[in-house]
């Protein structure tokens, strides 16, 4: 199975009988259901009980198709501070009683008000029910995946000002389940060899071109830093080093190129630098970037743009700590030739990512439109600071053109929400050499989240050690997901958001 796909369904079939088993009503009140034999039934249920309109509840109504509404109100909708999120949780509350509830055909139907916030709510609630809906990938295998998973598609109730687009709505869904599959399984399944063929059989007759670079030799020499942080895992085999490469070409002219690196840490120990107290658990999912990136060109695959070529690349590394492991005050020459100081082996992602922007600078020589993005559960500064969202730094070519911005405000229409934050000259201080002996120093030596300026001193960092300092005129925008790459901020336990994916989407591939 794939995953649970949106079909159309008309306004007809919220009252008919045969093929849908529940409705599930997302909707502020039950004053504004607009099917009155729905509506009707709602206002008797309250009457025996007061939890309608307030949380998520079952009524029973014979004219419903499949004998029941699941009514979940969204709450307030009119403050400035309300967003189609609203509609996303209703929707998540709404599914697990309608699992529970035993529906697997449920038709879903979503009234918001006229207000340009709410204009994807239908979609974004659809995208709430998916969300909520995922099982992991090894429960999937363990268990027999139809029935852990029983609910294979969902009508989306079009009204005449509304129509979804369901292969809009479809292509997400089918790009964040593959971000969740990747970031949220374990780290031996998703190594970084498992996490590649992964890739390859998702993308298999796709239109993307996957290309993995596997051997370790050839791994050093181009992609040194990146391999710094692979040291300790280079004997062993299972969890040797990947770079994938994913290109989607369109048909015609290309108007505009896209360039993404991924951090695919698969497990972050934090290296010689380990991480202690309690801190390692959940850390097999510091490879939520490049498992967004991934899910991006799922989207890409199914929607297949026009004017837009797009190349991913995903450094997936195991930073683990033995014998061989790389240590502070190390200088190792990274691919663009910058000398970097190590300052502490858990700043280790932004390593990974530095080489891999190097060699996508290398791609996009010819470009004349090529934007550039890091996508990276990089810092626990960034869920400090902006945690639930993503954080967003651009360098001055993206703020000219207002990409970040841009970015966030598409995000907040897709429930995929973020922060811009500014690029500023401390921290390009901050990462300054104290002698001749290196060009840049990669961290200081403390948690990022009690370091002033911590998640943007890193892009500092990357735009140094890629040579992107170079390239003033290419537009370059670092995105961190620390914050908002899992559910309720649990590394260990929440649900893989693919964070990034739906508001790159929407920004670049909306028609
Ligand atoms: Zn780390």
């Amino acid at each position: 199975m794939t995953y649970p796909v949106a079909v159309l369904a008309s306004d007809n079939a919220a009252t008919a009988q045969g093929e849908w088993d529940a409705v599930i009503l997302i909707a502020s009140s039950v004053d504004v259901c607009p099917i009155p034999d729905l509506k009707n039934a709602l206002t008797q249920f309250a009457h025996v009980d007061s939890r309608v309109g307030k949380q998520a509840v079952l009524v029973p109504c014979e004219k419903a198709a499949g004998g029941r509404i699941i009514f979940a109100p969204t709450g307030e909708l009119s403050r400035y501070f309300d967003d189609v999120r609203r509609f996303s949780d209703a929707a998540k509350k709404a599914m697990q009683i309608a699992q529970q509830a035993g529906s697997v055909n449920p038709l879903l139907m979503v009234v918001a008000p006229e207000d340009k916030r709410y204009q994807n709510a239908l979609e974004v609630s659809y995208l709430g029910l998916c969300q909520a809906l995922w099982q992991p990938l090894e429960a999937r295998e363990a268990l027999d995946e139809a029935d852990i998973e029983p609910v294979q598609k969902i009508g989306l109730i079009a009204h005449a000002q509304n129509k979804p687009n369901v292969d809009w709505v479809n292509a997400l869904e089918a790009g964040k389940r593959l971000a969740r599959d990747l970031c949220g399984t374990n780290p031996e399944r998703m190594a970084p060899p498992g996490f590649a063929e992964y890739c390859v059989d998702a993308f298999a007759g796709s239109g993307i071109k996957v290309e993995v670079l596997s051997s370790q030799a050839q791994l050093q020499q181009e992609y040194p830093l990146l391999m710094a942080v692979a040291r300790a895992a280079v004997n062993v085999e299972r969890h040797h080093a990947r770079v994938v490469t994913l290109t989607y070409e369109p048909e015609g002219e290309v108007t505009q190129s896209l360039y993404l690196a991924g951090k695919g840490v698969t497990y972050d120990t934090g290296g010689a630098d380990l991480k202690t107290g309690g801190f390692m658990a959940g850390m097999s999912r510091d490879k939520g970037g490049a498992a967004s990136v991934a899910g991006l060109m799922r989207t890409i695959a199914m929607l297949k743009p026009k004017g837009v070529k797009v190349v991913a690349e995903l450094g997936l590394v195991r930073n683990s700590i033995g014998t061989d492991a790389f240590v502070t005050d190390e200088i190792i020459t990274a691919r663009s030739g910058k000398r970097v100081r190590i300052g502490n082996t858990d700043a280790e992602g932004r390593l990974v990512l530095a080489d891999v922007m190097t060699h996508l600078l290398e791609l996009a020589e010819n470009d004349k439109n090529a934007e550039f993005f890091s996508v990276a559960t990089l810092t626990g500064h960034a869920a400090r600071a902006v945690g639930p969202y993503t954080a967003l730094v651009e360098n001055g070519a993206a703020r000219a053109k207002g990409s970040a911005l841009a970015l966030s405000e598409a995000g907040d229409l897709w429930d995929d929400v973020a922060e811009v934050s500014r690029s500023r000259r401390e921290d390009f201080d901050f990462v300054a050499p104290r002698t001749k002996a290196d060009d840049i120093l990669s961290s200081n030596n403390a948690a990022s989240a009690v370091t002033a300026r911590g998640h943007q001193f890193p892009m500092a960092f990357l735009v140094l050690a890629s040579g992107l300092e170079n390239h003033p005129e290419i537009p370059y925008t670092h995105v961190d997901i620390a914050g908002s790459g899992v559910e309720g901020g649990d590394w260990q336990h929440g649900t893989p958001t693919a964070a990034s994916l739906t508001m790159l989407a929407a920004r670049y591939l909306a028609s």
